[in-house]
């Protein structure tokens, strides 16, 4: 078990302490878990700019737990907000620190902002917001250069409330396929995140995707419960695992310096 979405007070949306989860992997009996604090350059939510991670601190952070917890494997993963026009301060920053893998997550859209958040879905279709998600996800796994894992797809489901809110396969059957198969062609990872809120998937992305991704041959999952407190640690990993098993897959993925270790589930 190996939980690489996780966030603490280096994250804009956390206040938890890095060191609560260490424990809590402690308590499970388990010596590897991964961060991934938000680094979304330039980002405005709700009219306020989010302060993106002060990499220099959480890496200084991690490493003098890694002294403290010598049997813990404490991997230092990133979550970049995709946006095409800060590509080049991303590569800038991947040239400058080294991290156990990069998370590509498109969290905003040019011009519609959060795509999780009501306005992104006013006085539109249900169905159009998603397809322009869609687009944008599509858009972020060619153009970015240099990731690893492709973050929680359907993020803009996540808060949908209401009947027939899933992004599921059979709305946007070739959209995802496309998706799906320049993930496998560049040897990208897809997470599965188990931070659904009120999207009424299992999964981000929806077990119908998954499936998908796995049919078409797709082999490379990770796990992320993306959790912004310790109690969410590790959410729902038994329900992924007992769903993985059963289409056939026993392993996933995690990374240290930017090279992907399996392990059986
Ligand atoms: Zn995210
Ligand atoms: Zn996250």
């Amino acid at each position: 078990m190996v939980d690489l979405h996780l966030h603490t007070s280096f994250s804009f949306d956390s206040r938890e302490s890095a060191e609560n989860y260490v424990k809590k992997a402690q308590e499970c009996g388990l010596n590897i878990l991964g961060f991934s604090e938000h680094y979304d350059y330039d980002a405005v939510l709700d009219g306020e700019d989010i302060l993106p991670c002060d990499i220099e601190s959480y890496l200084k952070n991690a490493g003098n737990l890694s002294e403290k917890y010598e049997d813990m494997r404490i991997l230092r993963g990133i979550e970049f907000g995709y946006r095409r026009e800060v590509l080049p301060y991303y590569e800038k920053l991947l040239s400058q620190y080294r991290f156990d893998y990069v998370i590509n997550s498109l969290h905003t859209l040019k011009g519609k902002g959060d795509c999780y958040h009501d306005r992104f879905f006013e006085g539109k279709e249900l169905k159009d917001c998603y397809r322009d998600y869609l687009q944008g996800v599509l858009e972020s796994i060619v153009c970015f250069p240099d990731y690893d894992i492709v973050g929680h797809i359907g993020y803009a489901s996540r808060y949908r409330r209401g009947e027939n809110v899933k992004l599921c396969l059979e709305d946007f059957s070739e959209l995802l396929d496309d998706i799906l198969r320049e993930i496998i062609l560049r040897g990208k990872f897809l997470e599965i995140n188990t931070s659904v809120g009120t999207s009424g998937s299992n999964f981000l992305p929806d077990e119908s995707i998954i499936e998908r991704y796995i049919s078409l041959g797709g082999r490379n999952l990770t796990f992320g419960s993306d959790a912004h407190k310790a109690a969410d640690y590790l959410r729902n990993y038994q329900k992924a695992r007992k769903f993985l098993l059963e289409k056939g897959i026993d392993q996933l993925y995690y990374f240290i310096d930017r090279k992907p270790v399996a392990y059986k589930i």
